[in-house]
């Protein structure tokens, strides 16, 4: 029998942006108009059929600290899939993006993570970047792109879909999947030993005790 494959997916990008409500849509089918802030590791599973095949999908969201854009390490390793999220109303998300790119860039695991680009909040009035914006520099950053809102549902669905999709299409990626890892020959709980290691710097330091 074919084994169930799992796979990680994160979000980042600046507060406020909607990452939060992202993952409520998708995995609860709810919407909240005013979270207050997330407190502690957020983690859902969900599974995805792809193809015919169900996936799972850890999702990984973030406590807060990229507010104090203070992600550490452990938060980006092993991801398969990064969804990197701004806020059509905000150009400042935009304008950040660079900034996230980096730190995927300094502490992904994986060099050939997939990366979505998801604009949300489309259901605004207000907005500040064009979706041909977004477009263009998704493409310039070799990144998938698509526009949604947390609102109104519209492309949360589709974006997970297309990043389990895109993530099953690379090989090196769709086959080193949690499950398999674990049947490595070293056992689990020593892998997860060693994968500890210091935080880069002190101001990641403050901030660990969050993840392990
Ligand atoms: P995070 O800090 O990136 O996790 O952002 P949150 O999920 O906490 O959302 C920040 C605020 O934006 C909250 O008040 C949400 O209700 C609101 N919000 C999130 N997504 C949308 C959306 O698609 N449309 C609208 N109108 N508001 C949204
Ligand atoms: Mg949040």
């Amino acid at each position: 029998m074919e084994e169930e494959k799992q796979y990680k997916v994160l979000l980042i990008g600046d507060s406020d942006v909607g990452k939060t409500s992202i993952v409520k849509r998708f995995s609860d089918d709810a919407f909240d108009e005013d979270i207050l802030c997330t407190i502690g590791v957020e983690f859902k599973m969900k599974v995805v059929n792809v193809d015919d095949k169900d996936v799972t999908l850890c999702i990984w969201d973030t406590a807060g600290q990229e507010k104090f854009r203070a992600l550490i390490s452990s938060y980006y390793r092993g991801a398969h899939g990064i969804i990197l999220t701004y806020d059509v109303t905000k150009r400042d998300s935009f304008n950040n993006l660079q900034y996230w790119l980096n730190e995927i860039e300094t502490f992904s695991t994986r060099p050939n993570v997939v990366k979505l680009l998801v604009a949300n909040k489309i259901d605004k009035e207000n907005r500040e970047v064009s979706r041909e914006e977004g477009e263009e520099f998704a493409k310039k950053k070799a990144m998938f792109f698509i526009e949604c809102s947390a609102k109104t549902k519209i492309g949360i669905q589709q974006a997970f879909e297309e990043l389990a999709h895109k993530i099953m299409e690379t090989p090196s990626l769709a086959n080193e999947s949690e499950v398999s890892k674990r049947k490595q020959k070293r056992p689990y709980t020593h892998r997860r030993k060693t994968r500890i290691y210091a935080p880069p710097s002190k101001h990641r330091a403050s901030l660990t005790s969050f993840f392990f």
